[in-house]
């Protein structure tokens, strides 16, 4: 459903995303893995558009975005795409003026047109489903840092995007409250979401993942299956492996 073909994008003489080629399958769930710097990152920001690569394709089902061509995308074609895909961040990015049920309704009041009473409704079911509903009418800061990135799983979820994108989700948390946002990733596994990730954590990416990818130096060095990456050989990909556990 999601095709990058010769994907590329360079910071000054730093090429971090070096030509890839993915193929991200529909109701799975795509792991990404490899060394800081390698482009994760880059690559994730750039199937939201939040970072622009210098040339290559985007497709998501039905619509291509060609990069680099002379004529520039046009906003209203990216406005289209970004849609499609729910992006949360490590940081998990919440407008810390707008209470939890604020947060939730902006985007599909002021992008998808929702009238403010359907969004209400669809964001309450949606903190149900996150386990917080009970505190839709308090503000970020009011929450731990666990329960700030739910509202974000929720935020992300209300604009019904194809494909959500996670970037390393629990690396700002502790390890006591990263549990509760691991725990909502893998129910939205189970119930088929088309999830594209970034984790250091390999215990949970062995668990979910369908498929890995293993950058290195915006190359993708080796992907398949956990099983077919341990068995690749490679040496540096069984140290990065065993490092992280
Ligand atoms: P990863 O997620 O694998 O750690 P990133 O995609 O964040 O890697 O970064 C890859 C490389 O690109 C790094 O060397 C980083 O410093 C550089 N980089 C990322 N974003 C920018 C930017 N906006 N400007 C300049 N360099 C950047």
């Amino acid at each position: 459903m999601l095709q990058i073909r010769n994907l590329k994008k360079r910071y000054e003489d730093l090429q971090v995303i070096n030509g890839i080629d993915v193929d991200i399958e529909s109701n799975k769930t795509t792991v990404i893995i490899g060394p800081s710097g390698s482009g994760k990152t880059t690559l994730l920001r750039s199937l939201n558009l939040l970072t622009i690569p210098d040339s290559g394709d985007i497709s998501l089902n039905d619509t291509t975005l060609r990069f680099g061509e002379k004529r520039p995308l046009q906003k209203k074609q990216m406005i289209e795409f970004r849609k499609k895909t729910g992006m949360v961040f490590q940081s998990f990015n919440l407008f810390s003026h707008r209470t939890v049920i604020e947060n939730i309704i902006e985007g599909p009041v002021t992008v998808l047109k929702k009238k403010k009473a359907e969004a209400i409704q669809e964001g309450m079911v949606l903190l149900e489903k996150v386990g917080l509903a009970e505190k839709a009418n308090q503000y970020p800061s009011q929450l731990s840092g666990g329960q700030q990135q739910r509202v974000a799983i929720a935020r992300a979820l209300a604009m019904k995007p194809e494909v959500l994108l996670f970037d390393e989700p629990t690396s700002a948390l502790d390890p006591e409250l990263e549990i509760e946002v691991l725990e909502i990733i893998k129910t939205l596994v189970k119930e088929h979401y088309t999830i594209v990730i970034v984790t250091h954590k390999m215990g949970f990416a062995k668990e979910i993942a369908d498929h890995v990818i293993f950058l290195e130096n915006g190359n993708i060095l080796e992907q398949g299956s956990f099983s077919s990456l341990y068995q690749s050989g490679n040496e540096r990909i069984n140290k990065f492996l065993t490092s992280l556990q």
